[in-house]
């Protein structure tokens, strides 16, 4: 700790002060019968000018850096009002931290801001070295812990394949055929593959299908349970995601959004000057016309449902919340992934969120399958399957297996909805699709988004990807591009199919 003035004609005060900070401030907080020892305290201490140095030991129960924090709080006060003299700087030469990891890694873990991370068995040493008072108090030091717990967690789940315990199936059902619809529909001129990655141009019968499939997932399963429609912007701001934590679980996947630095003409001038001339994007000079990325295209609609909520409380009466929103597409960067319409980089998803309590969740749940079961059974005829599996909230935060609550009847968790896809094999080995799910995610995002109800209700919430690309794949996959043998229900609501258009 540095001092504004030289302190070492105060040694004798240092001493009662830093006795009486290790009987006291250093404690508090320790549960009853833990012996002090696994408290917070200074063990030496020396002066040298304005500097005063001291070795903190502590238990797991007042984390030394929390002691810290509490020490200078002390100190400053005390020697301010005693002395007169300012603190007016803290930092840690060396911090050493030792906790236990869940298993013994299965290979290296390194992580950033670390001097060094040593590790014997399950026992891990993490060594910091000039730590400065901000990066402790905003927390800093106990994320580290988690992440490396976290990173060890995830070497164990690798390669384990994920969570999947089968609900219900309906099926076996007729196949009409057993081709990539995809392919077929290209033959055809239904479609035509994007002018960037990953995209599709739909022609007029399948801009109809997917149409069709959008009515119906609004008119016989949203409108029906008592959503209201909301339209919501396209871009995620960095804050949302760090909130929602698909900035540490899928940055991969994310689709950048860079502001220009400025709009004035004139900053553009030598841009346009080489696009007039070369025809060519100049890409190093639009790289220092462009701000760096401050924000992303839509990944999954929720993160900014609930941002609209943040922060406010909501009349009782509004209990369950019921919106969707089908305004924002979905962008993904799937790279190798891609196929077909069913994976992706730009998809049209309608996506219902439900905010309400424990109990209104768990019965607008059953409500909801319900209705996809009529959908899928009654109008679609699909052969599909419903499964739990391992809950998106913790795989888009990064985590692949574990963490369901299977002795909870799940009242938490998500359910994949999967369909068969003749093309890519038999029933037993081939992978099937899915096609929607369904989540319930506890109280995640109602914490993290500071979403209250006026009498304080236990708020929760959830919500439901519906893909209109996977509908679709599922259903033509299943039966065919011949109107002739698609399912009455379904013709009824699509209409006539219209033609493509003939290009030679
Ligand atoms: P997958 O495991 O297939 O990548 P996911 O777990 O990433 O899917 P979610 O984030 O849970 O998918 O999204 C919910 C729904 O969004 C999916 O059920 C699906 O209907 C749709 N979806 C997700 N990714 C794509 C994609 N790349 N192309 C088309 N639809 C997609
Ligand atoms: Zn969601
Ligand atoms: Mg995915």
């Amino acid at each position: 700790m540095t001092f504004s003035r030289d302190i070492s004609d105060l040694s004798e005060s240092l001493e009662t002060l830093i006795s009486e900070a290790n009987e006291t401030v250093l404690r508090k907080g320790l549960p009853p019968g833990v012996s002090p020892e696994d408290g917070c305290r200074v063990v030496s201490w020396s002066v040298e000018g304005t500097v005063l140095f001291l070795e903190v030991v502590s238990g797991p129960h007042v984390r030394a850096h929390e002691g810290m924090l509490r020490l200078r709080k002390f100190l400053g006060q005390r020697l301010g009002r005693e002395h007169r003299v300012g603190l007016r700087k803290l930092v840690l030469d060396e911090y050493v931290v030792e906790f236990s990891l869940p298993a013994e890694p299965g290979g290296p873990v390194s992580i950033p801001f670390a001097h060094a991370v040593e590790i014997e068995g399950r026992t891990c040493r993490l060594v910091l070295r000039d730590v400065e008072d901000g990066f402790i108090q905003r927390g800093s030091v106990d994320r580290m812990v988690k992440r490396l717990i976290h990173k060890v967690e995830a070497q164990g789940y690798e390669g384990k394949g994920e969570y999947w315990s089968l609900i219900e199936y309906h099926g076996p059902k007729n196949m009409v055929w057993d081709r990539d619809p995809t392919e077929e529909m290209a033959a055809r001129g239904w479609l035509k593959q994007g002018p960037t990655k990953g995209k599709w141009f739909y022609r007029p019968p399948l801009a109809a299908v997917m149409r069709t499939m959008e009515r119906i997932a609004v008119e016989e399963v949203l409108l029906p349970l008592g959503f209201r429609e909301v339209m919501e912007p396209h871009h995620v701001p960095f804050d949302v995601w760090i909130r929602t934590g698909h900035m540490e679980g899928v940055p991969n996947e994310i689709y950048y959004i860079s502001e220009p630095r400025t709009r004035d003409p004139a900053a553009w001038e030598e841009f346009i000057d080489h696009v007039a001339i070369t025809r060519e994007v100049p890409q190093d000079i639009l790289g220092g016309l462009l701000s760096p990325p401050n924000a992303g295209s839509c990944y999954a609609q929720c993160p900014i449902i609930y941002w609209s909520f943040q922060g406010e409380t909501v009349a009782d009466t509004e209990f369950p919340i019921l919106v969707f929103d089908r305004t924002a597409n979905s962008n993904r960067y799937e790279s190798g992934g891609r196929h077909g319409i069913e994976r992706v980089d730009e998809f049209h998803r309608i996506e219902p969120v439900y905010i309400g309590t424990p109990e209104q969740l768990k019965e607008l749940r059953e409500r909801l399958v319900e209705r996809y079961r009529h959908v899928f059974n009654d109008i679609l005829d699909l052969e599909w399957r419903m499964a739990w599996v391992t809950p998106f909230y913790l795989q888009q935060a990064g985590q692949t297996g574990g963490d369901t609550e299977e002795g909870d009847e799940h009242l938490k968790g998500t359910m994949d909805f999967e369909a068969y896809l003749p093309y890519r094999g038999t029933r037993e080995e081939s992978e099937w699709l899915e096609f929607q799910n369904l989540s319930i995610v506890g109280d995640k995002y109602t914490r993290a988004f500071n979403i209250k109800s006026q009498s304080g209700l236990e708020l929760w919430s959830g919500c439901s990807g519906i893909g209109l690309e996977r509908w679709t794949a599922a259903f033509l996959a299943q039966k065919g591009l011949d109107p002739g043998k698609w399912p009455e229900p379904f013709l009824k609501r699509l209409g006539d199919l219209p033609e493509t258009i003939k290009t030679l």
